[in-house]
């Protein structure tokens, strides 16, 4: 039983005999970090803004953490939440939890009141860490007085970076500080963390444990908890780690993904604490300083998404920053249009491969070779002991005809459990086959006699023009291609002769001057009939997601 339809294995990237049969032994989250913090105890661990903080001092938090977390009631299974941007607690809060036998849930710090509380409500967490920066606090208090939630607890930026405080204020959105209110349900942080005792061991079962719930819209829009567990978590750091040509070699990572998100999650802390390396923690993405960063640290490798290579390819700074230690950057998350992968690859000398995954399958599903062969517009081969089938868009149950695009399916250690409290979402995420039970990605894909995947789009997204489909995707790519675009999102709307048509939103480059009308003929003298788009509209920018994707949602939404 292998991915190939062909019946031969192929020959993966990465040099493993029986790599789709290869087994990550169940390890939980605990013990992954309490081995690295063995293993490399004096070595730094996260760097912000300068500052460095070793595995054993971070290690030394979490425990502590997790023994004030018990003190105050907090048992196995129990929920506690992260309200957090990457600071050097993030680490210690989020092992903590964990070490203390709970399920850490990331809310994004970006979230208004009203999302928080519904997450808070929705995961029934007893405990809410964040931190005292006038872009956090307020929310949380707010959700706390408004909500079920027992204990807010509240880190400190000031002891975090007693210099360079301002910088990481103004990253933050807001210059200032927020006093925190003394009030019985408000715990600072320092207070809740107890030096002088362990805690209780709590006993994991790593396949069966919950360790982290990882909100995500998922195909049907309303927020649902994917729940992973902590072989979830902890095969998918080895997993990735595994396909490294340098494996074991520690790593100096760029931390500029949030890690409220299950791509950062796995990709830069997990990932990391698996091969003893550091990540160099910006509390929220800002191209100047991430090159400054870069160089400072001299980083050897940055995971991101799109938008961000394209934020680092248009800063003034570019040209004056050294990339020299720079060996790979992974991107993920959406789609990286090939103009961009070879402009940042000319301009940086590093390698940019694309990587993908989703929230239900703790990060990371596939990748290009860091070091083999990287094949541009493909999403790579998937990761070792993960099984794929594209499925029939009609039927599930049948595989998609040969050759033919079909649903990408899953199977692996890193395939969440379910949703939280929503079994009726969860069961309808997967398909229960003969050959087993297939996690559902809402991605339609093809791939070659090598392996190589290609994501065509996204089910939901197809836009239906007479009788036909459209996938967005093959329309974006085209018109990603005329110099003076710089973003594009293509969706359908409503036509009164078509049914629906595609229609192109595009932003244009730095100095460029195009019109709609001429982007328009342009892009159509290169599509076929049923791809021509009614319109291409110029705006001057287009909706993105908390981590940086095009927004594809947000703006049908808008528009129709
Ligand atoms: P999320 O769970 O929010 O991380 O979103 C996962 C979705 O992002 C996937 O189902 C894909 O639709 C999309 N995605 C992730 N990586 C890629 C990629 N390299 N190319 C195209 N789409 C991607």
């Amino acid at each position: 039983d292998v991915n190939n339809p062909t019946g031969e294995p192929w020959k993966a990237h990465y040099a493993h005999p029986c790599a789709w049969d290869m087994q990550f032994p169940p390890l939980s989250l605990p013990e992954f970090f309490a081995d690295a913090a063995r293993r490399h105890a004096d070595k730094p661990l996260v760097d912000f803004l300068g500052r460095r903080y070793s595995y054993s001092e971070l290690y030394r938090e979490a425990l502590c953490f997790a023994a004030g977390l018990q003190q105050r009631g907090v048992a196995k299974g129990d929920r506690v939440g992260l309200f957090l941007p990457n600071v050097p607690i993030y680490v210690a809060a989020y092992y903590g939890a964990m070490i203390a036998g709970a399920i850490a849930v990331n809310f994004s710090p970006l979230y208004t009141a009203p999302e928080l509380e519904a997450q808070v409500e929705d995961s029934g967490i007893r405990a809410l860490v964040t931190i005292d920066s006038a872009a956090l606090l307020p929310t949380a208090l707010e959700v706390l007085d408004r909500s079920s939630l027992e204990t807010l607890v509240v880190g400190s930026l000031a002891d975090a970076l007693p210099w360079g405080k301002g910088l990481a204020l103004r990253l933050l959105g807001r210059k200032t500080l927020t006093a925190v209110p003394k009030r019985p349900d408000v715990a600072r942080w320092s207070d809740v963390l107890l030096y002088d005792s362990s805690p209780e061991p709590v006993a994991i079962d790593p396949v069966e444990d919950l360790a982290l719930l990882q909100y995500t819209g998922g195909t049907t829009g309303t927020p649902k908890g994917a729940m992973l567990t902590h072989q979830n978590l902890s095969a998918n750091a080895r997993q990735v780690e595994e396909i490294d040509p340098r494996k074991g070699e520690r790593d100096m990572i760029m931390g500029v993904l949030p890690l409220f998100h299950v791509f950062a999650n796995v990709c830069v802390l997990n990932r990391t604490v698996a091969n003893g390396g550091c990540i160099a923690m910006l509390p929220r993405f800002d191209a100047g300083q991430a090159l400054k960063t870069l160089e400072r640290v001299r980083a050897t490798a940055m995971p991101g998404v799109p938008t961000m290579y394209q934020a680092l390819l248009d800063h003034p700074d570019l040209a004056r920053t050294d990339f020299s230690s720079l060996r790979v950057c992974i991107s993920g998350g959406a789609p990286l249009p090939a103009p961009l992968k070879e402009r940042f690859e000319a301009a940086t000398a590093a390698r940019l491969v694309e990587g993908y995954g989703l929230t239900e399958t703790s990060g990371v599903v596939s990748t290009n070779p860091y070091e083999g062969e990287d094949r541009a517009g493909t999403i790579g081969q998937p990761l070792p002991a993960t099984r794929i089938r594209l499925l029939d868009k009609e039927d599930p149950l049948r595989d998609a005809p040969p050759g033919e695009p079909g649903e990408l399916a899953i199977q692996g250690p890193q395939v969440m459990r379910g949703y939280w409290r929503r079994p009726e979402a969860a069961a309808a995420a997967f398909a229960e086959r003969e050959d087993g039970r297939w996690l559902r990605t809402g991605d339609v894909a093809t791939i070659d006699a090598e392996g190589y995947l290609q994501i065509v789009d996204r089910i939901k997204d197809m836009i239906a023009v007479g009788g036909f489909k459209v996938f967005p995707s093959q329309v974006e790519a085209v018109i990603a291609e005329h110099p003076a675009v710089k973003e594009v999102l293509v969706i359908g709307v409503p036509d009164a002769y078509r049914g629906e048509s595609p229609r192109a939103y595009v932003t244009l480059a730095e100095g460029a001057s195009e019109t709609g009308d001429r982007l328009r003929d342009w892009l159509n003298a290169r599509l076929g009939k049923h791809e021509r788009v009614d319109r291409v509209v110029v705006r001057d920018s287009l909706p993105k997601t908390m981590i940086g994707k095009l927004d594809r949602k947000a703006l049908r939404a808008e528009v129709l």
